[in-house]
């Protein structure tokens, strides 16, 4: 690939962890890349609402907004943007991965080659991967809270809210955004999410 064209490329990198955030964005930008960095979900649709990035590189686990939910967003909105999910759960066999992500990493077990290789790799795909048939049909995927509401956003504006949620987990449901006005389609999934806590250590208050 030209390297002129690798320098023009804007990364967006969120994780939550800023210790981890930071040293991911000093990598990338020693490849050579323009970075942004977000902290959470909701943080990174402030950025996409201003700037389209040419990569995202987020973290799935994340407080606020997920990288799940994050990622599945975008899947929509931007179906031809290449993704990278980190985590740092082997969580690959038991989800749809493949719809939210282009490639995962599990933390700690790639090398900054590993990363910029993969990188270069989707970049240089995306062109082509514009004129593959659109994803946005498909429905949002939403981990289910326990709290009995779930948080929509609307692939069109990118705009969030929480709405109450009392259905069967894997029901397909429909909702209108309250900012656009766009009909949005979406499934509630709480597998993954229980997945998680159960992966959490309890912290006793
Ligand atoms: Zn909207």
């Amino acid at each position: 690939m030209d390297v002129s064209r690798l320098f023009k490329c804007r990364v967006l990198i969120v994780d939550d962890d800023p210790v981890l955030l930071q040293t991911t964005a000093a990598i990338v930008r020693s490849f050579g890349f323009s970075v942004r960095t977000a902290e959470d979900g909701f943080d990174a649709l402030k950025i996409l609402r201003e700037i389209l990035p040419d990569m995202i590189i987020s973290d799935l686990r994340m407080p606020n907004m997920s990288g799940f939910e994050l990622l599945s967003i975008v899947r929509r909105r931007f179906p031809h943007l290449p993704t990278i999910g980190i985590s740092g759960e082997f969580i690959l066999a038991t989800m749809p991965l493949g719809l939210l992500v282009d490639h995962f990493f599990q933390k700690g077990e790639y090398t900054p080659t590993d990363l910029k290789a993969k990188m270069k790799e989707l970049i240089s795909e995306s062109p082509i991967r514009a004129h593959i048939g659109k994803a946005d049909k498909a429905p949002l995927w939403i981990p289910r809270k326990d709290a009995g509401y779930v948080v929509v956003t609307c692939p069109e504006c990118l705009r969030s809210c929480s709405i109450e949620d009392q259905t069967e987990t894997g029901d397909l449901q429909e909702t209108e955004c309250f900012a656009c006005g766009a009909t949005i389609n979406y499934l509630v999934d709480s597998s993954v999410l229980k997945l998680l806590n159960d992966k959490r250590p309890r912290v006793s208050a």
